[in-house]
């Protein structure tokens, strides 16, 4: 009898901070796919944002906060190590190095990080590494993608992901979570308490740290 192939979603984002979509994003992705293993994976230099990123040793501790006691959830922090911009290629290129060729690596995207894939760096060598999930975030449709991701998804696009590695793109359903990092960073800065939007424990360590003050020094 075979081992069944083991499966791992990985999730990259600045998580600054972490939100309660995030984690419905990796709990719903987890049922979808049947996944042994969800890596969260803070960037580093999120080279497409613009404006500082809180320092990654507060987004770190945050997205190990907010996953603590989760089952199959892990922290991965190889891009907050790594000198130089964050890509996701190279990322890839690693734990595929890390893990051999046999388990199923899944990159979770929401759609507004699909509609951008063609501007990622090497974007089409991500599919030799990994395959592509993608849930549709509120507000972010899936219609009209532009011209080369559509290439993209017409060539690799599946109803379901295929029993292999990598190579394939497919789409998951979860419910609306309507949140952002920049709308809650917005809220925070007002001086609101968005409790019910962020992870347990988060709201407290933001308010330790101080992060996000109208005045911040985020250090
Ligand atoms: P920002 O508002 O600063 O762009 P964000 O909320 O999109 O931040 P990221 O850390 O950039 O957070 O997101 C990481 C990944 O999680 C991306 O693939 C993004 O599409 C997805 N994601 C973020 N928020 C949600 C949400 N509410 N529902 C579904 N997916 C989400």
């Amino acid at each position: 009898m075979t081992a069944r192939r083991r499966r791992i979603g990985l999730l990259g984002g600045t998580f600054d901070p972490i939100h309660v979509g995030h984690v419905a994003l990796a709990r719903s992705a987890r049922v979808a796919f049947g996944f042994d293993e969800v890596r969260f994976l803070p960037t580093g230099v999120s080279w497409q944002k613009s404006g500082q990123a809180t320092p990654a040793h507060h987004r770190l501790e945050m997205v190990r906060l907010a996953i603590a006691g989760q089952p199959g959830f892990v922290i991965d922090d190889r891009e907050v190590r790594r000198a130089g911009n964050s890509y996701t290629v190279d990322t890839l290129s690693e734990l595929r190095t890390e893990l051999g060729a046999e388990p199923m690596l899944v990159l979770l995207l929401g759609s507004d990080q699909l509609r951008n894939l063609a501007t990622w760096h090497r974007y089409r060598e991500l599919l030799d590494f990994a395959h592509i999930a993608v849930t549709r975030r509120e507000q972010v449709s899936l219609a009209r993608l532009p011209d080369p991701v559509e290439t993209l998804v017409a060539a690799h696009g599946r109803d379901a992901l295929p029993d292999a590695p990598s190579g394939a793109i497919a789409f998951f359903g979860m419910p609306y979570v309507p949140v952002s990092a920049t709308r809650l960073r917005e809220q925070l800065l007002a001086g609101e308490r968005p409790a019910e939007l962020l992870p347990r424990g988060i709201l407290d360590y933001i308010e330790r740290e101080r992060l996000y003050q109208p005045d911040r020094a985020n250090g």
